[in-house]
């Protein structure tokens, strides 16, 4: 049966390839986005099509929908730490104040919510791989802690509306997730090294590259939070891929994918950067039957793909990020 669902931050990354998932099933979507780190562009191909509408808000000031509502997915918050150490309090006030207005509106119309949250969570985890049951390692006044307390305090206010007011809430924890529309700017590792390596410029590794993250194609992603969507679990639970690998191979691997000949230079660590990241997936195996399904390899070569053609359309042409400015924001100065 069709439903009506609220994506708010579904302008972004994930939000845009959640509506659009959400449409081609047939459903009704309201996105809300006030294009802090997204961008209309990313649901532009929506536009028009039935059932879907944008709406440009601010979740931090007030969420007014007329109407039913039968899902909640509260997706708004700048995610790489470029962006959210370049907003630090607009990181801090969507993750509260935008959570609560989200949790409001569930809560109005007895919908169900799913909170996007964090591997961030875990912090630089001292548990490998990372189960939900690990409280995790989380500096709360270095530079990322703007970005993982706000989650955590957006986890601890979806449990307290579940258990004060009876809304139906459920939690993921994804995983570091990649494909097509990310910002070539946004300062993630992929986009950043396939940007590099597709301009033949030197891609930036971070320290001697040996830490790691597993990386999860967004296709699949989406499969797991429709899967929790529909499910009545509380979670949390962990949603990513456990194809664990270092951003030193991982930069290899993609200038070898564009046949690129850019060499490999290595910037300043950024502070706390977590050194290992794997996640447990037992839970949403269990619970959802969810596993990820998209080879790595695979997921890299598409979106590389959709680099290639964003390039050949000019997309791209934005002022590009300055280095240095980068690594003077992650050092968190
Ligand atoms: P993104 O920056 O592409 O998307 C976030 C969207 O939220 C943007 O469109 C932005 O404009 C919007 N937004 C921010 N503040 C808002 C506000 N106050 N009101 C309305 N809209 C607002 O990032 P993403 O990678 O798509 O991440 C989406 C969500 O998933 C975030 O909550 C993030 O924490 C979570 N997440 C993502 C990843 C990942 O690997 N991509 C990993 C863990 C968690
Ligand atoms: N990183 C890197 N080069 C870059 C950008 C990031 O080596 O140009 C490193 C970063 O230091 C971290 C890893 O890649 O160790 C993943 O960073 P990303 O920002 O993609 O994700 P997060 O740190 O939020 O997991």
């Amino acid at each position: 049966m069709s439903q009506r669902v609220v994506v708010t931050g579904g302008a972004g990354f994930l939000g845009s390839h959640l509506c659009e998932r959400l449409i081609d099933r047939g459903d009704h979507v309201v996105c809300l986005d006030n294009f802090l780190t997204g961008s209309a562009a990313n649901v532009e191909h929506l536009q028009g099509r039935s059932g879907f509408r944008l709406v440009r808000t601010d979740v931090t000031d007030y969420i007014h929908i007329v109407g039913d509502v039968d899902v909640v997915l509260h997706f708004a918050s700048p995610a790489s730490p470029v962006d959210y150490l370049r907003h630090p309090i607009a990181t801090l006030k969507v993750g509260s104040i935008g959570t609560l207005h989200a949790l409001g509106l569930a809560k109005d119309k007895s919908a169900r919510f799913v909170l996007a949250s964090t591997s961030e969570v875990y912090g630089d985890p001292e548990v490998h791989p990372q189960p939900e049951s690990y409280w995790g390692h989380v500096n709360p006044v270095g530079p990322r802690g703007v970005y993982d307390e706000a989650k955590r305090f957006a986890e601890a206010l979806t449990l307290a509306y579940r258990h004060t007011h009876g809304v139906d809430t459920g939690i993921v924890r994804i995983f570091n997730t990649f494909g097509p529309r990310m910002r070539p700017d946004d300062g993630r590792a992929i986009p950043n090294f396939i940007r590099q390596a597709l301009a033949g410029e030197p891609v930036t590794v971070a320290g001697d590259g040996k830490q790691t993250r597993s990386i999860c194609f967004v296709d699949d992603l989406v499969t797991g939070i429709l899967a929790m969507a529909h499910s009545d679990h509380s979670g949390p639970i962990n949603l990513g891929n456990p194809h664990e690998i270092a951003m030193l191979d991982l930069a290899r691997w993609i200038i070898d994918l564009t046949g690129s000949q850019s060499p490999i230079v290595h910037i300043e660590r950024p502070v706390d950067d977590p050194t290992i990241r794997q996640p447990d997936t037992t839970l949403a195996e269990a619970v959802l039957g969810w596993q990820p399904e998209v080879e790595v390899g695979e997921g890299l070569t598409r979106t590389i793909e959709w680099f290639r053609a964003q390039e050949r359309r000019h997309a791209f042409d934005v002022p590009p990020l300055d280095p240095q400015a980068t690594e003077h924001i992650l050092r968190g100065e």
